[in-house]
């Protein structure tokens, strides 16, 4: 599905010799990488402030710990997401509402979400799933309306941005008040190891986070806050510095990918392809497929059988995983998640892809019948 090795050879020279520098400094933990990562992430994608993490799931967490919250007050966010975005939410003792999303893009849907509000709803978490940019829009004038916060689960979607209706564009992570990001290795800006980062452009919010990442203390043994501890070391932030200079590089690799399933494949009978939004771009973390007819698992094994990789994300909706079970009355369905959970499947995308690979999973995708 991804293709890390090639990607590491290219960059090896400038990797290791980044690392290196942080082994001959043994500065492990908070060195000048870190804090420069922060500031050259912060430039690229239009943020005032980048407070860095141990990982994704932790960035939600934080961002969600770094807001006056209290027990049973309602989180909406989409079912049909990576377990991480609705597992922090029960594990602070807030109720996760999960509603549908929408069948073209995969995000939420946003009349589902207007219609969860009620007066104990504080936030709401858009993802941007597989890489495109939930609607941004109408999202914000509903939380303004209602007084909710938005915090955007950017995992899979960084680099990617939204235009506004008035012609203002912005990067996915920066739109709403806190923005999630992952550097899992396969993600759109991925290390060696686990990383993440949390962005926002208030300042007050920003040191807040900064506070809840840090054991709660701005100063060494004064805790004001319950926090946790959850850095990105700086051996990881050394590779991110680098990789950040190729981020664009890496997206447009992607696009072009993208592009060459969208025209390659575009009348297979089969399947139907990823939409694009008119008025957002797509990172394409994933590219994927819904497959018609009860056929996915079909297809997936004939990929197999051809050597093709293809992933389900994700295979079970939410709610009827047995963790989340006691956040839904007994037989709670939402036909869209459903459904994508049935029929969608990711075929390779990744940064090293070129036209014989995309060309022989294209040719077997054909001869499927
Ligand atoms: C990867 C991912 C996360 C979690 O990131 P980790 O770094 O693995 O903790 C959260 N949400 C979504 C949508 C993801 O894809």
């Amino acid at each position: 599905m991804v293709d890390l090795r090639n990607q590491y050879q290219k960059l090896k020279p400038e990797i290791n010799q980044a690392m290196q520098e942080v082994m001959d400094a043994t500065s492990f933990i908070k060195g000048r990488q870190v804090f420069e990562f922060e500031q050259n992430l912060a430039q690229f994608t239009g943020t005032k402030h980048v407070i860095s993490c141990g990982n994704g799931t932790d960035a939600i967490q934080i961002a969600l710990m770094a807001l006056d919250l209290r027990p049973n007050d309602e989180i909406i966010v989409p079912a049909f997401t990576y377990v991480a975005t609705i597992e922090v939410i029960a594990l602070l003792g807030l109720k996760p509402i999960m509603v549908d999303v929408n069948p073209e893009t995969f995000n939420i849907d946003i009349s589902a979400l207007e219609n969860a509000i009620t007066p104990t709803t504080k936030a709401v978490i858009p993802v941007h799933l597989f890489g495109q940019c939930s609607d941004m829009e109408p999202i914000l004038n509903l939380a303004e309306k209602h007084g909710l916060y938005v915090i955007e689960d950017n995992a899979q979607a960084l680099g990617a941005d939204y235009t506004f209706s008035n012609g203002l564009t912005k990067q996915t992570g920066t739109i709403g008040h806190i923005g999630c990001n992952s550097f899992f290795p396969t993600k759109n800006l991925g290390c060696f190891g686990d990383g993440g980062a949390i962005f926002t452009d208030d300042a007050q919010l920003a040191e807040k986070i900064r506070m809840v990442a840090n054991h709660g203390q701005k100063q060494k043994y004064h805790h004001d806050l319950v926090g946790c501890n959850s850095r990105l070391d700086t051996l990881q932030a050394a590779i991110l510095d680098i990789k950040l200079k190729y981020l664009n590089e890496h997206l447009e690799a992607r696009q072009k990918a993208a592009s060459f399933y969208d025209e390659d494949i575009k009348d297979l009978a089969f399947a139907e392809l990823p939409l694009r939004m008119p008025n957002a771009t797509h990172t394409f973390n994933q590219y994927t497929l819904k497959v018609k007819n009860g056929r996915r698992d079909e297809l997936q094994s004939y990929l197999a059988g051809h050597g093709i990789p293809s992933m389900i994300y994700y295979p079970l909706p939410l709610y009827k995983q047995v963790a989340f079970s006691e956040y839904v009355s007994l037989g709670f369905k939402l036909p869209v998640t459903e459904y994508l959970c049935q029929s969608v499947l990711s075929i390779p995308i990744h940064t090293e892809i070129d036209e014989t690979i995309l060309t022989t999973i294209t040719n077997t995708l054909k001869s499927f019948k």
